[in-house]
C-alpha cells in the first residue's frame, strides 16, 4: 500500500512525486514510457519554472548540463520590431530551453533520490475503486503482466489525453479550439538568442538549447497542415522567407542536424481536477497552446501547489476533499489571465492596440522590459496596458496616446 500513486513521470508527475516523497510519503510513480525518451516540445522554461527548480535545489544541476542561457529576445510583428528581456522575475535573470531528454531525466533522478519508486514501462489501464473512491491503479507491464497497486491518493500526471481523466470522467471547461500546428528541428552553426517573429497568420523563431544546437520552429494555421506536409523542407524555409528574411538567410549559414518534428496543437482546456481519491496535475488538468512557453513552468508551479494541498489532506490537517478542491480553485484563479493571453496571442493576429504598442516599444527600453516581463508571466496585462503606462510609452514614442 502506497500513500500516493502518480501516473506519468515527466514535468508534472516526476515533480509532484518528488515533492510528496520529500515530505515523507511513500510514492509510486509509473509511466508507460521507458526513459530516457524525448518528448515533443520546444523546451522554453520561463523564469517562474526556473525559480521552482532553484527552490528545489535543481537549477544548478540543470545549468551544469551545459544548456545555453537566454538573455535577449528579438520580437517582430509585421513592421514592428524590438529586442530586450524581462528584468529578474523571482530572482531569475535568464531563461533556458533544455532538451526534454535532459530535463525529464533530471526530474526523475531527483524523484528517485527522494525515495520515489519510479517504474517505467507500466501503462495504466484502469482504476481500482471502493464505492465512489479511487483506491489504486491497474496497469500492464512490458511483459504483458497485469499490475495492481493501491494508494490513498492517485494523481493523474499523464498529459492532455489523460487516461486517469477518462476513467474518472473528469469534465473539461473553458475549452478553446486549437488552431495551429508547429514544425521544428535543430540547427548547428547558428549563434542566436531567442527569436519570435509573427507574420501573416504564421510565426517563426528559435532559441539555443544544448550541445551547440539551436531549436528552429514555425507555426501556421491548421488549414495549411495538409499542404505543408507535402514538402516540409520547402514550406518550412518559405515560412521564414515570408516572415523573417534575415533569419531565413541565417538558416542557410548553418546546418539542420535532426529530422523535422511536426505536431498539431490540441485544444486548450481546464479539466475538473479532483474527486474522491484522485487528482490531476500538469497538462492532464490544464492544457494550453505552447505559444507562450508556459506548459512546463506551470506544471512545476501547480505540482508544487498540489503537493502542498495533498500533504494537508493526507496528514489529516484538513479533509483531503476540501484541500484538493482548494488546489483546483487556486490553480484556476492564478492561471486564468495567462490562459486567456495565451489563447489570444496564439491566434497570431494581434489586436490593433497591441500592434500600436509594439510599434512604439523601440522608443522605450523600460516599456520593452515590461513587455517581456508580461510575456513571461511576471506582470499582468492590466498593469502593462494601464492608461498612465500607455501614455508614458506613447509620449516616449512622440505620439499621442489614443
Ligand atoms: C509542440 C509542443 C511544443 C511545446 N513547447 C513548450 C515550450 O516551449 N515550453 C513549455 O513550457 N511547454 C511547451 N509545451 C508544453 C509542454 O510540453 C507540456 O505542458 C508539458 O510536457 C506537460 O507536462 P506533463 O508532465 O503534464 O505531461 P507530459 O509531458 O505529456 O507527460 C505525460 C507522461 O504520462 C505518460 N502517460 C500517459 N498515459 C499514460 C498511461 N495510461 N499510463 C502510464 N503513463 C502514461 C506519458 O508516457 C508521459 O511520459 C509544448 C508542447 C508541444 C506539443
Amino acid at each position: 500500500m502506497h500513500d500516493v500513486i502518480v501516473v506519468g513521470a515527466r514535468c508534472a508527475g516526476a515533480t509532484v512525486a518528488m515533492l510528496l516523497a520529500r515530505r515523507g510519503y511513500r510514492v509510486l510513480c509509473v509511466d508507460q514510457a521507458s526513459f530516457p525518451r524525448d518528448a515533443v516540445s520546444t523546451h522554453m522554461l520561463r523564469q517562474g519554472g526556473l525559480a521552482r527548480l532553484r527552490d528545489w535545489g535543481l537549477l544548478d544541476r540543470l545549468i551544469a548540463t551545459g544548456c545555453t542561457p537566454i538573455t535577449s529576445i528579438t520580437m517582430s510583428y509585421g513592421d514592428a520590431r524590438f529586442a530586450g528581456f524581462a528584468d529578474p522575475i523571482d530572482g531569475i535573470a535568464e531563461t533556458y530551453a533544455p532538451r526534454r531528454i535532459v530535463l525529464d531525466a533530471l526530474l526523475q533522478d531527483a524523484a528517485r533520490a527522494a525515495g520515489v519508486d519510479l517504474r517505467e514501462g507500466i501503462t495504466v489501464l484502469d482504476l481500482v475503486r471502493e464505492g465512489e473512491t479511487v483506491t489504486g491503479i491497474v496497469g500492464r507491464d512490458r511483459d504483458g503482466h497485469l499490475v495492481t497497486e493501491h494508494a490513498r491518493l492517485v494523481i493523474g500526471a499523464d498529459g492532455y489525453a489523460s487516461t486517469v481523466a477518462k476513467l474518472t470522467g473528469a469534465e473539461k471547461y473553458e475549452v478553446i479550439a486549437g488552431e495551429t500546428f508547429t514544425a521544428y528541428s535543430y540547427w548547428t552553426g547558428l549563434d542566436i538568442q531567442s527569436q519570435l517573429r509573427i507574420g501573416d497568420e504564421q510565426a517563426v523563431g528559435g532559441w539555443p538549447t544544448h550541445d551547440g544546437k539551436t531549436l528552429i520552429w514555425c507555426v501556421q494555421y491548421v488549414d495549411r497542415f495538409a499542404e505543408f506536409r507535402t514538402d516540409v523542407e520547402r514550406n518550412f524555409h518559405l515560412a521564414f522567407k515570408e516572415t523573417a528574411p534575415d533569419l531565413a538567410e541565417l538558416l542557410d549559414s548553418g546546418e539542420r542536424a535532426e529530422r523535422f518534428t511536426i505536431a498539431r496543437y490540441p485544444e486548450n482546456f481546464y479539466r475538473e481536477s479532483h474527486g474522491p481519491g484522485w487528482a490531476l496535475v500538469g497538462d492532464a488538468g490544464y492544457h494550453k497552446d505552447p505559444f507562450t512557453g508556459l506548459g512546463i513552468s506551470d506544471a512545476f508551479t501547480y505540482a508544487d501547489l498540489l503537493a502542498e494541498r495533498a500533504h494537508e489532506g493526507l496528514s489529516g490537517a484538513r479533509p483531503l476533499s476540501e484541500a484538493l478542491a482548494d488546489y483546483q480553485a487556486q490553480r484556476d484563479k492564478s492561471s486564468k489571465p495567462m490562459y486567456r493571453f495565451t489563447c489570444e496571442s496564439s491566434r497570431l493576429v494581434l489586436p490593433d492596440k497591441h500592434v500600436e504598442v509594439m510599434r512604439a516599444l523601440p522608443s522605450s527600453p523600460a516599456h520593452t522590459t515590461q513587455w517581456f516581463r508580461m510575456m513571461a508571466g511576471g506582470l499582468s496585462g492590466r498593469e502593462f496596458f494601464a492608461e498612465a503606462n500607455m501614455r508614458a510609452l506613447f509620449d516616449a514614442a512622440g505620439r499621442k496616446s489614443s
